[in-house]
């Protein structure tokens, strides 16, 4: 008996799971049936798409991009599937709204306005704006440590966690560019094969775990004034196989976004609070900086978890998220400049 209420338990709580990643636009029987015929007929109310012209059982579907569209459109239209749903969901949105209906996810997604074959236009250019601003800090950064403050008799930096900012500036651009090519995805859809987009998606994931995972390791290793290998390898070893694992289990097993926002803003509210600790003890003078990183930093997170629909079919909570973070980041490597140049002072007056 008792087996068989784990069973029932068991059943329920994959009905519980199934019906949570579903999203709701999907299940709409006036939304599926509009796919269904938009992929028989190649048209959705009016308008018709010329290569929409195979049957949805079409065993060609299987088959690679070249053998499914012919190469002049392969880098210039979406695919059918892809028409299909776009122009369904409008038109499903828009009776939605007559009706004076909240907007509702479709494939997870929520309805974004296509601009010229891009996706989420708003977060691809704030992501732009993102790698711009990390590009800019880590040139000038180098620049400051490397020219304009004195070096020790071998040429080396006096600031001991050089290195450590310079693969943080490189991550930083990696996530930025891999996030960029994900919301542009029906731009990237167009241009790859169909299966490529899970890529994208896989890879805008991953590369924000290593980022953050990494930057954790970087809060740990700085705020505690860690200087000796021995023990930055200590704290960054353990850190680093965790971060590894989960982005294998990503990619290999299975791509959990609820799993993977809780390892995410767990390590983001493990950095957020050594940083803050830290600005509480520390007589650093440009403290303060690292206090509007800290408090934005944290309210931007609030973004990410409160999500709303896309105003005007734009504007959503991850891009405004995204939009956050470009002039937290300025700040950010205002501070990390900063930082450099404190430690180099303190080093010389002790030297001389
Ligand atoms: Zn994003």
């Amino acid at each position: 008996m008792a087996n068989c209420y784990w069973i029932i338990c068991f059943l329920v709580l994959c009905c519980l799971v199934g019906v949570y990643e579903a999203s709701a636009g999907d299940s709409d029987p006036l939304y599926r049936s509009c796919l269904k015929q938009c992929e028989k007929t190649g048209c959705v109310g009016e308008r018709c798409f010329s290569h929409c012209k195979f049957s949805s059982d079409d065993s060609s579907l299987d088959s690679p991009w070249y053998m499914q569209q012919p190469l002049y459109l392969w880098w210039k239209q979406w695919d059918c599937q892809s028409d299909c749903r776009y122009h369904c969901m409008f038109d499903r949105e828009k009776e939605r709204a007559e009706l004076g209906q909240w907007p509702v996810k479709y494939n997870g997604k929520w309805p974004f306005q296509r601009l010229y074959g891009v996706q989420e236009p708003l977060s691809v250019a704030f992501s732009a704006l993102n790698f711009a601003m990390h590009f800019h800090g880590l040139v000038c950064f180098c620049s400051l440590v490397y020219y304009k403050l004195p070096l020790k008799p071998d040429k080396r930096p006096f600031y001991d966690y050089v290195g450590l900012w310079i693969i943080y500036g490189l991550l930083s651009m990696n996530a930025w560019f891999c996030s960029a090519v994900f919301h542009s995805r029906n731009l990237t859809a167009s241009i790859l094969n169909y299966r490529d987009i899970d890529l994208t998606e896989k890879l805008d994931y991953s590369s924000a775990v290593a980022l953050l995972g990494y930057s954790m390791i970087l809060a740990i290793i700085r705020s505690f004034g860690l200087r000796h290998d021995a023990a930055r390898v200590m704290v960054a070893a353990p850190l680093i196989a965790f971060t590894t694992t989960h982005i294998l289990f990503l990619h290999n097993y299975e791509m959990d976004y609820g799993w993977n926002m809780k390892v995410s803003v767990a390590m983001g509210i493990v950095q957020l609070v050594t940083w803050s600790i830290w600005a509480g003890v520390t007589r650093h003078p440009c403290r303060w900086k690292l206090w509007i990183v800290v408090v934005g930093g944290s309210l931007a997170m609030l973004l990410e978890i409160f999500d709303f629909p896309p105003y005007q079919g734009l504007l959503d909570a991850h891009a405004l998220w995204h939009a956050s973070t470009i002039p937290l980041t300025y700040i950010w490597w205002s501070f990390i400049k900063d930082d450099a140049d404190y430690i180099t002072s303190n080093l010389l007056k002790k030297v001389k």
